[in-house]
């Protein structure tokens, strides 16, 4: 197998074959993001990713959930894509699933007829960086991506019945723009209905241009009570049922389930944490990189 560069994948895919199919991310500009920092985009040979594939058939004897990395691998031409989950499906018969990361503006750029093609291939499922609702947010963090765009990916993968798992950044707004941040936010997820969400709060990594904006003041980081008000807001306001995967390390309640069936509970938590925890007198929170 053959893997370049530094390897993420989403915690929910622990479990998962990683087949490399691209090489970093295109857009590689996200102000918080150092992910793919190192790696200039491509998209490996058919062969070479052919190769990988039947290695991992050697070594494996039962695979049930396949995960293909990098970044946006979504974003390669359908047809080369087909090939991938083709050759997956036809070596790994016992599989279940295959997921990969695509952005929701990938999504946009593809016809619903090429969706459904990859979906009957065996594409079930894309994690996606929605980061914030915020239109003022998503420049301001050159995700490359804007709220309609965002809107009509997802419109598309839901045509095209593959499911969806947006990640999305409580803090991202700052100090000054939780409220509109979590505001926007809200009303975006509530208008898009993923299947599952992750909620992740905002870290520091170390040598990204948000770190800079840190220090030179540009930015000003929400205390760890705002972000828990954010967390409250959000779970005070969803109306669809989801998954929520709240249980990032870095968050101060790490929670997964459910809702709305988990809902009520999660948002008692919160507002537990927010009445008793020391952490709200703080001034940042403290969280380690990914
Ligand atoms: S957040 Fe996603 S889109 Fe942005 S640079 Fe990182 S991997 Fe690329």
């Amino acid at each position: 197998m053959h893997y370049e560069g530094k390897i993420y994948r989403p915690w929910p895919e622990a479990n998962s074959l990683l087949i490399q199919t691209t090489i970093g991310c295109t857009n590689n500009k996200c102000t918080f993001c150092d992910m793919f920092r190192e790696k200039k985009f491509s998209i490996r040979e058919l062969e070479d990713v052919f190769q990988d594939i039947e290695e991992a058939r050697r070594m494996y004897p039962r695979v049930e959930s396949i995960f293909l990395i990098d970044g946006n691998v979504l974003v390669v031409k359908t047809d080369f894509l087909l090939q991938v989950l083709e050759k997956t499906k036809e070596t790994f018969p016992e599989n279940k699933r295959i997921a990969l990361y695509g952005g929701l503006n990938d999504f946009e750029r593809k016809s619903v007829e090429e969706l459904k093609q990859l979906n009957q291939a065996g594409l079930t499922m894309a994690y996606a960086g929605l980061e914030s609702g915020d239109p003022l947010v998503l420049e301001r963090i050159k995700k490359g991506m804007t709220v309609e765009q965002a809107l009509a990916g997802m419109e598309k993968a839901k045509a095209a019945g593959i499911e969806m798992l947006l990640s999305f950044i409580f803090g991202l707004g700052g100090k000054e723009g939780s409220r509109e941040h979590i505001v926007e936010t809200t009303r975006l997820l509530n208008l898009m209905q993923p299947e599952e969400i992750a909620p992740m709060a905002l870290t520091i990594q170390p040598g990204t241009e948000l770190e800079r904006e840190v220090e030179a003041g540009e930015f000003i980081l929400p205390t760890p009570l705002q972000i828990l008000e954010e967390e409250k807001y959000l779970l005070e306001n969803l109306s669809f049922p989801t998954m929520y995967w709240g249980d990032h390390g870095n968050n101060i309640v790490p929670m997964c389930g459910r809702l709305p069936e988990t809902q009520q509970l999660f948002l008692e938590k919160i507002e537990h944490t927010i009445a008793t925890h020391p952490v709200t007198k703080e001034e940042t929170l403290q969280t380690f990189a990914w």
